[in-house]
């Protein structure tokens, strides 16, 4: 096929500065900072250049109600191979029946599992907010808990691993619609096949929300949800190194109640340059590479997480399975807020979370962003010193602030070439 039209020239990013440059500067702006300071937010990553270039594309122009093949729009022959792609590329990789690619974000791909399965006014057991739960598990402040019966199961104080008794517990004692297993903090593997069982005990659904490990299932480094799961949920831009956008997985039977529940009942227009770049980021996920990948990711967390402890402070379940885990800062003498503030002046960027403990603000770090950079374990181990020493000095921030720079001055994340 001739191609009459590249993407050289008028849509090149120079056009932008010549157009706009108080924008041009602002994006160049953030590329500088993730580029000179380190991404320590378990939730972030940096998408390959093939990705980005799909994401600003003119798929962005097009409107695509409905499903390949079956669209409201004229005009969707070309879309629809893409959005075909992203769905058969999505089912190999997860071993899944059927997949689902157009949820917008992950929190959308949750509401689109409750609306597929669930009435307002169901009950629901979830992990608790304190415990690591997300919103979507039944905040107050979010559509879950305000139409759904939300039950909070947690973990144990102590050994911060869940408590399957208490699931057990309260699941027998509320009889929910639906079990949610899956968090934005948990640093251990999900027992699956625990959760299926009180499910199956007491007539539940049960829905993973594997938003965070789900780039590790697709890399082999963490056990898959699919086989268990009547319905997962997940992003595509955490581990898994895709654009920003949320899909859902699910065996064949429950597949047209979850494709209505995206579309009609909770979206509109798919957003084609997203699910394009979906389709890439699945082909690059079913790679030897990003198999190496995902176990570098979990490698580097361990070395972090040994790291941390060898300094003094308190690692949540004493390590992690996964790329991410959580502390707590209180023996280096500092609370979580002050300790991320100290953090980020001397270059590493974090989140503070929930701990285990309640009213203890923790925080919570990954490795996914600085693996894709190619760090690995010997940065991975000095990156722990270096934590420690501005946590533990303020007046250390400096230095450590010109050693991170170095050190992401070798590992560019997107090399000039
Ligand atoms: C990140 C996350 C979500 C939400 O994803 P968004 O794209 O931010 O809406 C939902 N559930 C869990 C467990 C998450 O970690």
């Amino acid at each position: 096929m001739p191609v009459a039209h590249t993407l050289e020239g008028p849509l090149s990013v120079d056009v932008l500065g010549r157009q706009d440059p108080e924008l041009a500067e602002i994006l160049l702006g953030e590329l500088e900072r993730q580029s000179t300071t380190l991404q320590l937010i378990a939730a972030e990553n940096f998408t390959s250049p093939a990705v980005l270039a799909a994401l600003g594309s003119p798929l962005a122009n097009k409107y695509a109600e409905g499903y390949p093949g079956a669209r409201h729009h004229g005009g969707c022959e070309i879309v629809d191979v893409a959005e075909r792609i992203a769905v058969e590329r999505a089912k190999a990789l997860f071993g899944a029946d059927h997949a689902n690619v157009q949820s917008h974000s992950g929190s959308s791909a949750v509401l689109a599992a409750y609306a597929a399965l669930l009435r307002p006014g169901d009950t629901v057991l979830a992990m608790g907010l304190p415990h690591g739960g997300h919103l979507t598990h039944g905040s107050p402040a979010n559509f879950s808990g305000r139409w759904f019966d939300f039950v909070g199961y947690g973990v144990d104080p102590e050994s911060g691993l869940i408590d399957h008794e208490q699931v057990r517990t309260l699941a027998r004692t509320h009889r929910p619609k639906a079990i949610v297993c899956g968090s934005i903090s948990y640093p251990r593997h999900i027992d699956y096949a625990a959760f299926r069982e009180v499910a199956d005990e007491v007539g539940a659904y049960l829905i993973a929300d594997a938003a965070h490990p789900i780039g590790l299932v697709a890399g082999g480094a963490a056990p898959s949800p699919v086989p268990y799961a009547d319905v997962v949920c997940a992003t595509t831009h955490k581990v898994l190194r895709g654009p920003r956008g949320g899909m859902l997985l699910c065996g064949s039977e429950l597949a047209e109640r979850v494709d209505r529940a995206v579309f009609p009942f909770t979206q509109g227009g798919a957003q084609m340059h997203t699910i394009a770049a979906k389709a890439v980021a699945f082909g690059e996920a079913a790679t030897p590479a990003f198999t190496a990948y995902a176990h570098q990711v979990v490698a580097n967390a361990r070395v972090l997480a040994q790291g941390l402890v060898a300094e003094g402070l308190a690692v949540t379940t004493g390590g992690t399975d996964t790329h991410l885990l959580t502390v707590d800062p209180a023996p280096l003498g500092v609370d979580g807020r002050t300790a991320r503030g100290r953090l980020a002046a001397a270059g590493m960027v974090l989140d503070t979370c929930a701990l285990p403990h309640p009213d203890v603000r923790g925080l919570r770090l990954g490795t996914a962003a600085l693996t894709t950079q190619g760090m690995g374990e010997a940065e991975t181990a000095r990156i722990a010193v270096l934590f420690a020493t501005a946590l533990r000095d303020e007046s250390a921030g400096r230095e450590v602030r010109e050693e991170v720079r170095d050190l992401t001055g070798r590992f560019p994340p997107y090399p000039a070439h």
